[in-house]
């Protein structure tokens, strides 16, 4: 009983006043969750016993009614106590009694009373009771008029907030100018809980009533405002972050309705059918998965989930369980190389036997090969073709300045802009796990703060190791066991050692004039020719053109500027062809300077005059063979040796080595001691920019300083290499091949080499040896001898000062 009716309830009836006729003997009925005010009506379905006998005694009699509220709702039979004293007689206006025995009832609020005594009656409750008369408020003075005001107002705000304001609601409220009355009225309708509404009920004095249900009021309005503003907030912030998402949850729910797959999706069910396909080990997969359900949780714009789908793209891409099946058959092997290298021999000799073991062995874990050489000798193009004799993918990476061991293996996705190391992008490139997979430059690796790269590069590359090689960015390890590493280098003095004793060097030198003219013929101009577009019959190279190109436009131990030169060569003719002339074309000696200019270097001119204090010694540099001039010159001074050029610490102890021997032996030549009393020594050696070193000039260095002090000049056609001793012994040095190769390209015709150095004569080309004497000898007293031209005449000026300016342009 007790559910109220709450559309009813403000309406007021105009009735006269009936509070005169109310006896003080009335039933009673309590109620569980309302208080009724005075002239409230309220509906009311009456259920318990006692309360239906209230009901029709009322009837009964006059309708009078004393409704009173429980102190606790959930009371099924109250005793008296449990029913507040105060309540509102209140009359019955309709009644109609349920099939159930349940009766609805409408009553009115008609007067304020208190319960002053209960009567006895077992069947219902019957009490007397006093009516409480209201203090006549009939002046309503300024503050009561304000507090009315405010009460209106604050009403239809309320109202407003609930939706419930309409103009009728508005009418009634500001009709009202009773502050009793409408402290009722408002009161009996704010929702208050029980235990306010009745202290409101209690309040006899109008106005304090007023104020109370003001209060009230007034807390339920910011209660509204601030629930309110929490709910709008809380609209904006869900709006911000999740509108989007709800849109797009909305979109994907209409697309599955359709039967279509919406982007996301599409794009997580692509990742998953590639995960799939790339069949990754267990572990690789557990986290490509675990990668993918992140994925499906973010913001598909989110920083983060471009980097999570940058790592998936990386995951389903690697060769993880590609490889492809090795076709090794030594006949074809053999036609690869030759096809693509002239000459070689050993060198493919070599080759051909790594190749027959893998075929007989094919899980032979075999050394590593380390092709060492000048820049264009092929090393690359032999890497490719080992990889074509096999039917492997080839990759070649490039290690030259790398400092960073994340270079080898990555960074962790932690960093912005992370990416899998080298070699890991190296194997997504091949597309297959088992390449042969080129490192070129490894002699250029550098080590700093930021780790060893070559100690990374050993995990790759070691068969004990490299099944399980981890890269930081995958965070996984991936297996490069299958994988064919060959490695680069240009000179092997400076491969970290720990690299060089695993691995199998092959040496490959420079070519001789002769051979880059074959060379040339036979694969670099056809390749060319080819490449662009020219037909065979319209083009035709003399060999004196050929040769020209090498000699004048080219200086180098390789094949590259070589190749670059007849490249564009053959790019001015397809232009003539292209732009309509018929040709054939000649590309003569003469014709040569039209398509590519004057020559870069001139051979002859390129060679120092004899002179004193000026020798010619042989570098090996990353280029491969050099001459190298060095200058020595006596000036006054102190007795000080001065030394320029970029020498490094090994060159410059050489140099301090030569200028004991010289000054230690040159009374033999006939020159006084004293010379170095008031004197500075200085070498140099030009090209200053190129830093050098090495012991191998000493002997040079030596021949250059003892020319100086005896003003015997140094024969132009004789270069040298050898360490000196104090004692002037000659000591052997390296690269004689290269050596040789670069004094030939400068026009030498005698070479002095150390004794020790002999058996390396057996390596060098015969042509060259043809055209060059090589020497060898033991002391320096044997260098001079050879070296030193002649004492000039008694009276000949003194030793040449001029420095001496190579012609290179
Ligand atoms: P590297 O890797 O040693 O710097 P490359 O392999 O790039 O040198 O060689 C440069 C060019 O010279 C390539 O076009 C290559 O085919 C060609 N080449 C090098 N050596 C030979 C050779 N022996 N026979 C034919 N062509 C060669």
């Amino acid at each position: 009983m007790g559910e109220t009716d709450k559309d009813d309830l403000i309406s007021i009836i105009e009735e006269e006043d009936p509070e005169t006729n109310i006896p003080t003997t009335l039933p009673m009925m309590p109620v569980r969750d309302v208080v009724i005010f005075t002239d409230m009506l309220l509906p009311l379905f009456v259920g318990r016993e006692k309360s239906v006998n209230a009901i029709e005694e009322a009837i009964g009699k006059d309708r009078y009614l004393f409704v009173a509220t429980q102190v606790d709702p959930n009371i099924e039979n109250p005793k008296a106590e449990e029913i507040y004293r105060i309540g509102t007689v209140s009359r019955i206006l309709r009644m109609l009694k349920l099939p159930d025995g349940r009766v609805k009832a409408l009553v009115q609020g008609i007067a304020k009373a208190k319960i002053s005594k209960y009567l006895r009656k077992r069947s219902l409750f019957r009490v007397k009771i006093e009516i409480i008369e209201e203090p006549e408020s009939s002046v309503v003075d300024l503050e009561a008029e304000a507090l009315m005001r405010n009460v209106r107002e604050y009403s239809e705000k309320i109202l407003t907030l609930r939706g419930e304001y309409t103009n009728e609601v508005g009418s009634i409220l500001s009709s009202i100018d009773d502050p009793g009355r409408l402290a009722d009225l408002v009161a009996s309708n704010l929702r208050l809980k029980i235990d306010e509404a009745q202290t409101i009920i209690e309040i006899i004095d109008p106005i304090q009533r007023l104020k109370k249900v003001n209060d009230l009021l007034f807390r339920e309005v910011e209660l509204s405002a601030m629930q309110a503003k929490i709910q709008s907030e809380v609209k904006d912030e869900i709006s911000k972050s999740q509108k989007d998402y709800f849109l797009r949850e909305q979109v994907r729910a209409i697309h599955r309705e359709l039967g279509e797959l919406d982007e996301r999706t599409q794009e997580i069910e692509e990742y998953k059918a590639k995960i799939k396909r790339a069949r990754m080990p267990q572990e690789a997969k557990a986290e490509a998965e675990k990668q993918l359900r992140r994925l499906e949780q973010m913001h598909p714009d989110s920083a983060e989930a471009s980097v999570v789908r940058t790592y998936l793209d990386w995951m389903v891409e690697l060769p993880w369980k590609k490889s492809t099946t090795d076709v090794i058959d030594m006949k074809k092997a053999k036609a690869v190389l030759d096809a693509d290298h002239y000459g070689l021999e050993k060198i493919k000799d070599r080759i051909l036997e790594y190749l027959s073991v893998r075929k007989l062995n094919p899980d032979t874990k075999g050394p590593i090969l380390c092709f060492v050489g000048p820049p264009g000798v092929g090393k690359t193009s032999l890497g490719r073709a080992i990889a074509n004799a096999m039917k492997r993918k080839f990759v070649r990476i490039s290690l030259g300045g790398i400092r960073d061991e994340a270079e080898i293996r990555g960074h962790r996705r932690t960093y912005i802009g992370a990416l899998p190391g080298r070699i890991i992008q190296g194997l997504k490139q091949a597309g297959s796990n088992n390449p042969v997979f080129m490192m070129d430059e490894i002699d250029k690796l550098g080590a700093d703060f930021r780790g060893d790269p070559s100690s990374a590069l050993l995990e790759a590359l070691d068969p004990e190791q490299n099944g399980e090689f981890s890269d930081h960015y995958l965070n996984l390890s991936f297996d490069l066991s299958k994988v064919m590493f060959i490695l680069t280098a240009n000179i092997s003095d400076t491969i970290p050692s720990a690299l060089l004793d695993r691995m199998e060097v092959i040496n490959l030198s420079g070519y001789t004039e002769e051979e880059k003219k074959i060379i040339a013929q036979t694969h670099l101009v056809p390749r060319q020719v080819k490449e662009n577009g020219i037909k065979p019959r319209q083009i035709r190279f003399s060999e004196g053109a050929v040769l020209q190109v090498i000699r004048e436009y080219t200086c180098e131990a390789g094949l590259r500027n070589l190749e670059r030169e007849l490249g564009s060569l053959c790019r001015k003719i397809a232009r003539r062809i292209a732009e309509g002339e018929k040709g054939p074309f000649q590309v003569t000696r003469q014709s040569l300077e039209k398509y590519l200019g004057p020559p870069k270097y001139y051979p002859e001119l390129d060679k120092e005059e004899s002179q004193v204090g000026l020798s010619t010694g042989l570098a090996w540099t990353q280029v491969g063979g050099e001459v190298l001039y060095v200058e020595a010159s006596i000036i006054n001074g102190k007795g000080e040796m001065i030394l320029t050029g970029q020498l490094g610490e090994v060159m410059q102890e050489s140099a301090r080595a030569a200028m004991s021997y010289a000054r230690f032996n040159i009374g033999e030549f006939g020159v006084k001691d004293e010379i170095f009393e008031n004197r500075d020594i200085h070498i140099h050696v030009p090209a200053g920019a190129i830093p050098k070193d090495g012991p191998s000039a000493g002997i040079a260095m030596a021949t250059a300083l003892i020319s100086a002090l005896t003003g015997r000049a140094v024969n132009k056609d004789v270069a040298m290499t050898g360490e000196i001793t104090l004692r002037g012994r000659v000591l052997p040095i390296g690269g004689l091949k290269e050596k040789a190769l670069g004094a030939l390209r400068a026009g030498i015709t005698t070479v002095i080499i150390p004794e020790k150095n002999k058996p390396d004569l057996v390596e060098i080309p015969r042509n060259v040896k043809r055209k060059i004497t090589f020497i060898p000898v033991k002391n320096m007293d044997q260098v001079i001898d050879i070296a030193l031209e002649p004492a000039p005449p008694k009276k000949a000026p003194k030793a040449k000062k001029k420095a001496a300016i190579r012609k290179k342009s």
